[in-house]
């Protein structure tokens, strides 16, 4: 029997939906409005692409948001400098600085200027620091999105074989640490380019989670039956955006799987909404 349908589009609605009550409820009880600051730098088109977009999710849900454009040929300083303003403005609460920036800039630097408070992205050390001790201020969106995922179709994660392929620093490795914490308690193997046996490990999942940038690497004969297979891959090909996993195979063995798209992208972009309330919540005390 194919797979159920993990369907990441309906569910991000119904999240924006209850997230615009409760922002309308912040916003009666506070003198403020939700803001989030984009920051943007240079002319990447999938970047501008991702801006609007993240732009007009504010607009939805009640959220006021900023865009600040700079040239791409804006020195370090110059962003550092911007991002100092941005952290003494009361009137924001959440900063995002688009990634990737121009090779001129330190990304590491730049991520570690944005006040912990304000970092809705949750990229800066002092918070990644907080969640691999078990005590998140934010949680990074797009593993958040696959755990919010998990949870509203009723996966359980306790006990569970996780399966992680691939270990960035946005996707796989904090969704590792999250799903070892207390209360998720899964057992987790994180994958990468040096794993051995990488379809032997694959075959163990019960829940198996794909984030590689590699198109339809992820084939049927790598899935156990009846396993949950979150793709959360995004590769522009010529026939169009397609994941990391190859759905027509994987979805004849998997028990759940993710579309791509409207799977766990979505779900990515309510979490920033998600956090840019929280920072509200928790700047405005
Ligand atoms: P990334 O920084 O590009 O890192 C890729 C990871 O995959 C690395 O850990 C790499 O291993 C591993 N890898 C590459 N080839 C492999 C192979 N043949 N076998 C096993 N592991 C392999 O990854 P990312 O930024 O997390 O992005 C991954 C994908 O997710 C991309 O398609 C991206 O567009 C997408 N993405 C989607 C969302 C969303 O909201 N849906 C959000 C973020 C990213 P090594 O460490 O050994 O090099």
């Amino acid at each position: 029997m194919p797979a159920a349908i993990l369907d990441g589009k309906s569910l991000a609605r119904q999240i924006r939906s209850e997230l615009a009550a409760e922002v309308a409820d912040f916003i009666e009880n506070n003198v403020t409005v939700p803001t989030l600051a984009a920051v943007l730098v240079g002319t990447d088109p999938a970047s501008e692409v991702y801006v609007r977009n993240k732009r007009r999710d504010c607009d939805e849900v009640g959220i006021l948001s900023q865009l600040h454009h700079l040239p791409k040929e804006t020195t370090q300083d110059e962003l550092l400098t911007l991002i100092g303003k941005l952290n003494k403005d009361d009137s924001v609460h959440g900063i995002l600085v688009q990634l990737p920036v121009p090779e001129q800039i330190d990304t590491e630097a730049v991520l570690d200027a944005i006040n912990p408070m304000k970092d809705v992205d949750a990229f800066h050390s002092d918070n990644v620091g907080r969640l691999v001790q078990g005590r998140p201020r934010y949680l990074p969106c797009t593993p958040h999105g696959v755990l919010e995922l998990l949870k509203r179709n009723d996966i359980p994660t306790t006990g569970q074989n996780v399966v992680i392929i691939g270990r960035s620093d946005i996707v796989g490795k904090p969704l590792a640490i999250m799903l070892g914490l207390r209360g998720k308690d899964a057992t987790v193997t994180l994958c990468h380019s040096r794993t051995a046996d990488l379809p032997g490990v694959a075959r163990q999942a019960d829940i198996l989670i794909v984030a590689i940038g590699k198109p339809n690497f992820v084939t049927g004969d790598m899935v156990k039956p009846g396993a949950t297979v979150i793709d959360v891959g995004v590769n522009r090909t010529d026939e169009g955006l397609v994941g990391d996993v190859e759905f027509a195979s994987a979805s004849e063995v998997a028990g759940h799987i993710t579309p791509v798209p409207g799977g766990v992208g979505p779900l990515t972009r309510v979490m920033l909404l998600v956090n840019t309330l929280a920072a509200a919540r928790r700047l405005e005390l």
